[in-house]
């Protein structure tokens, strides 16, 4: 068992509807340390990918990308979240279903933030159904750049995103993926990697 996946077994509650709480460590109160192990882990996983920029998505990946970045020595590019579908000037946009929230998002990155020489990690918190990062996906290769991997904190193996994102050919590396798991045993499960 890794490093993430002890933790999850210590301070993760799992709620109704398939949520995994980690807001005590990940996404609310941050154990930054934590987030240093992930950037070492994930910078051996991507050892020799030419990656020049991280792209995430905002909030909760916001964090975990800036401490990953410093294993990279690379600028964080976070894409945003906008309701609004007047945006102003040169934005790559792509669509995204929220899967906390259950809504719709714009999500969105400046153009001249990302260009076709770039060179992209994407990082981000969770992987559920696999929207997020469709959605920064479709913002990478609209701006013609590559996306060199894509590093997630918690994948949720039984449900669809990881199986999608794998099958579109991505070099997909989650530190912890929870195979099962139960809201009234608080039983977490996760699988062999
Ligand atoms: P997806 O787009 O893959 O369905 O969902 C990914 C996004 O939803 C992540 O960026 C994350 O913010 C949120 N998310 C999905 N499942 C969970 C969960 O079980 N717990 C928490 N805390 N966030 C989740």
């Amino acid at each position: 068992m890794n490093f993430l996946e002890e933790r999850i077994l210590k301070d993760g509650i799992v709620k109704e509807g398939n949520v995994l709480k980690v807001d005590s460590f990940l996404n609310h109160q941050m154990d930054i340390e934590l987030f240093d192990q992930m950037g070492a882990e994930f910078k051996k996983r991507f050892e020799g990918k030419p990656i020049n920029k991280i792209l995430t998505i905002e909030a909760s990946g916001i964090g975990i990308a800036c401490v990953v970045a410093q294993h990279f020595h690379v600028p964080v590019v976070f894409a945003k979240k906008s309701k609004s579908i007047n945006l102003e000037g040169e934005m790559y946009v792509a669509q995204v279903e929220s899967f906390t929230h259950k809504c719709q998002n714009n999500v969105i990155v400046a153009q001249k933030f990302l260009n076709p020489e770039d060179h992209v990690l994407i990082i981000d918190d969770f992987l559920a159904n696999g929207c997020a990062l469709q959605g920064l996906i479709q913002i990478v290769q609209s701006a013609g750049a590559t996306v060199e991997g894509i590093g997630i904190a918690i994948e949720k193996g039984f449900q669809s995103g990881g199986r999608i994102i794998r099958n579109l050919g991505f070099q997909l590396e989650s530190l912890a993926i929870v195979e099962s798991m139960d809201a009234e045993t608080g039983n977490v499960v996760f699988r062999e990697q």
